[in-house]
């Protein structure tokens, strides 16, 4: 049973050589998720391990589950369970609308329902009238929330050769960053555990954070990083990253990763890390996501 949803995947760490973080000495690292896989990427596939692994102890085959258009998780969904044999059925939010997300869900064999806001709010009950009934399925909450998230989570922090003094990474509904606290712990490291929500008001995710480790739930939030809000950006986001992208060779885009590393290079200009601090970062992935920002990119920044 261990080894049905173990496929062998590249993450490695790897010194990122961006020269205003090298002009303020301090040493960063990146941990990189986003080469597991191009749509199972990041933190998406270690949230599924272990719930694809429940769902297939308990007999099921039919994956339900829940997003945004241009989630990766619906995305990261629809590709694990090509790969490992489950009918998937997606419920997005919103009107009905076409774009290359959707679209790769549907070419992985997604099912795909367009669900209004206010129905789309409650999940369960959307699942309960639809799929209840039908002992096959299984329900995977928006963005891959459970319990069997944290462990496929804190597997990275199990995976981690050297010690680090800081890690870093984006935070939608705190889970991935619950999973590190949970792996800091069981692994017992020392390193100190920071989250930059993507969404207003990220305050909540202490709370995640608590409920999922109500012994060692320490970390350290930067709230002032989500530019507005979800998938809001703002002119010096968008200049930050493709400078960032243009000088590194790693993509990162404007939903989660690109706020991560703008507030790594404001708290590193602010000296916020004592120098020759040893700072990893978690890239997440979800690279898909830029091809929905692309249009910004071309009014705001790139040369024309
Ligand atoms: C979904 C996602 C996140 C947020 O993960 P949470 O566990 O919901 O906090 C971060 N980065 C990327 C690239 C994502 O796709």
């Amino acid at each position: 049973m261990l080894d049905m949803f173990h496929f062998d995947f590249y993450s490695p760490v790897e010194v990122l050589n961006y020269q205003p973080f090298q002009e303020q000495q301090c040493m960063v690292h990146v941990k990189r998720d986003d080469l597991i896989h191009p749509f199972i990427s990041g933190n998406k596939w270690r949230k599924l391990k272990y719930t694809l692994q429940d769902a297939a102890k308990m007999g099921k085959s039919h994956l339900v589950t829940f997003g945004g258009a241009w989630s990766n998780h619906l995305l990261a969904t629809a590709a694990a369970g090509a790969k490992f044999g489950f009918t998937t059925t997606g419920y997005v939010r919103g009107e009905s609308v076409v774009n290359p997300n959707l679209q790769l869900c549907q070419l992985f064999g997604m099912q795909l329902v367009f669900v209004n806001r206010t129905t789309y709010k409650d999940k369960f009950a959307l699942y309960r009238q639809y799929h209840e009934e039908d002992a096959t399925t299984y329900f995977i909450d928006e963005g891959g929330k459970a319990s069997t998230a944290l462990e496929g989570c804190a597997e990275i922090i199990a995976s981690l050769d050297e010690d680090y003094d800081h890690l870093l990474c984006a935070c939608g509904t705190g889970t991935t960053l619950a999973g590190l606290r949970w792996g800091v712990t069981k692994y017992e490291k020392s390193i100190t555990l920071h989250g930059v929500p993507v969404l207003k008001e990220g305050e909540f995710i202490q709370d995640t954070v608590r409920q999922w480790n109500p012994i060692n739930g320490e970390i350290v939030l930067h709230t002032n990083y989500h530019f507005g809000g979800y998938a809001k950006t703002k002119p010096e986001l968008l200049t930050f990253i493709s400078h960032f992208v243009a000088n590194t060779g790693m993509l990162i885009e404007p939903v989660y990763t690109g706020k991560l590393f703008y507030a790594l290079a404001d708290l590193i200009r602010k000296d916020y890390f004592a120098k020759g601090s040893k700072i990893l970062v978690l890239h997440t992935g979800g690279l898909t996501g830029v091809l929905g920002t692309l249009a910004k990119f071309e009014a705001n920044v790139l040369q024309k």
